[in-house]
Order: C-alpha cells, then sequence, then structure tokens
C-alpha cells in the first residue's frame, strides 16, 4: 500500500528510478524518513529485512545514484529486497500507460500491479526466465568467457528461456547454439532473482555427454575445458554462476580421487 511519508516512518529506504539505486556512502539508507530527507514523499512497503520494514520510494536523488550490483557481495537477503525494489519501480516507471489502448494507468492498492480502468487490463511486473548451467566432464568443468563481460572472468553457460520451452529444452538448445556438444543428467540447483533488469536465473548442473566443444562467437569469446584445480578468474562470491561452479569442483575432485 502506497503511502505519503510524514517523517517518523523507519527502515531501510530503496530509492529508485531508471534502474538505478540511491546509495549514499555506498550503504543503503536505514533510519527514519526524516533522517534522510524522505518525508512527502510516496512509498511503498516491499519487504522487511533484520526486523525492519524495507520501503521502496520510486525516486531520482541525482547524486549517489548507482547499480544494484554494488550490493552484490552484501548480504544475499539485502542484495535481493534492494533488487526487487529497483524492479518494481522500473515496472511503474514502464507501465504508466496501458499497451492496449494508451489510456494511463494507476497503479493498484492491493497488489504489485498496474490497472487500466479504461480497458480493464491489468499488468504484473515481468520477469524473464533465464537458465545457467555447470556441466562436468570428468574433473574438468565448462567454462566460457562471454562476450558480454568485460574482462578476463570465465563463467558458466547460461541464457533466456523463449517463449513456449521447457527449462530442460532451453538448456539443452543454449549449451548446443553456444558450444556444440551435449549434456545428459541435467539436475535443478537453485534460484536467484537477477535485477539486471528483471531475470530470474535458474541454475542447473549437468553432465558432458557428446561433441567437441566449437563455441558460438557472437556470444562468446572463448570457451574450453578447466581442470578443477586450475581454473581462470571465476564470478564474485554471492551470485549463482560461482556457487554453481564451486559445487562442481566438489564432483570434480571427488572424480578425481575416487573415479566417477
Ligand atoms: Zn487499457
Amino acid at each position: 500500500m502506497e503511502q505519503t511519508l510524514k517523517g517518523d516512518e523507519a527502515g531501510w529506504w530503496v530509492v529508485s528510478d531508471a534502474g538505478q539505486i540511491w546509495l549514499p556512502q555506498g550503504a543503503l539508507p536505514n533510519g527514519t524518513a526524516t533522517a534522510w530527507a524522505l518525508q512527502g514523499k510516496t512509498a511503498r512497503q516491499i519487504g522487511e529485512w533484520q526486523g525492519k520494514p524495507v520501503w521502496l520510494v520510486c525516486h531520482n536523488q541525482n547524486a549517489d545514484m548507482t547499480s544494484v550490483r554494488q550490493l552484490i557481495d552484501q548480504d544475499a537477503g539485502l542484495f535481493q529486497l534492494a533488487g526487487r525494489g529497483v524492479q518494481l519501480a522500473e515496472f511503474y516507471r514502464s507501465h504508466r500507460f496501458c499497451g492496449y489502448c494508451g489510456h494511463e494507468m494507476v497503479r493498484s492498492k492491493t497488489e504489485l500491479a498496474c490497472l487500466c480502468h479504461h480497458c480493464k487490463e491489468r499488468y504484473y511486473p515481468q520477469i524473464a526466465p533465464c537458465i545457467i548451467v555447470a556441466i562436468r566432464r570428468g574433473a574438468e568443468i565448462l567454462l566460457a568467457q562471454h562476450n558480454r563481460h568485460r574482462g578476463n572472468m570465465y563463467t558458466v553457460l547460461a541464457g533466456f528461456v523463449e517463449v513456449g520451452e521447457t527449462l530442460e529444452q532451453t538448456v539443452a538448445r543454449e549449451v548446443m547454439e553456444e558450444s556444440q556438444i551435449q549434456i545428459k543428467n541435467l539436475r535443478y540447483v537453485s534460484s536467484q532473482p537477477w535485477p539486471f533488469p528483471h531475470s530470474l536465473m535458474m541454475a542447473f548442473m549437468a553432465d558432458y555427454a557428446s561433441g567437441e566443444i566449437r563455441h558460438d562467437p557472437k556470444e562468446l569469446r572463448d570457451a574450453g575445458w578447466f581442470r578443477y584445480d586450475q581454473l581462470p578468474l571465476l564470478p564474485p562470491p554471492g551470485t549463482v554462476a560461482r556457487r554453481l561452479i564451486e559445487d562442481t569442483v566438489v564432483l570434480c575432485r571427488a572424480y578425481h580421487e575416487n573415479g566417477d
């Protein structure tokens, strides 16, 4: 429920606009609305963290607006709530008018939705499902350098679910498109909301089945098999990619020490 801040409301403040978040001194503001000069602004509670409300204020503070990536290596719950706020702010900003009839919309008072009173359409935030998969071959893991990443980091394969696909089909298609290999023994591991801009990463592990790696140069700069004890630069801790790689390294080591 949206409310106009009187000033004595307290908690964590996700102040967001245009996909960015306000992080004065690099941290999420915590305290009363007055302490952060937010009184008079419109806010909506979007969760709780450490027993205190987390508020969303859709507003551009001009200074100290930055990417929510700054919070990746902090507490996972805090990063998740900040990402939720940034995505909701983007949803409201991109749904001011109805896509069907063009009339101005209003924000629902009861749920996270925008309503068109003219044609009765109801819009919810869109989430783009995305698969990410770690592939093991014996004591090795398949890692690739993605064109969209700068620097020398290697990570696992990933891609968006297409309309009408199952997750299993997406994994098989992405792995084939990007590396030309076939996999088996696909297992679901976990998921992570990924607010860049509105993905849900669904993480899998799989085993190599057949084929020789030939990477797709449109997506990847390089791809190859890496022994678990000779790994290149990896994604930062806190990412689901890093967790997948670490879980796969455990399997690689067990394979190396005991056989399959
Ligand atoms: Zn409409």
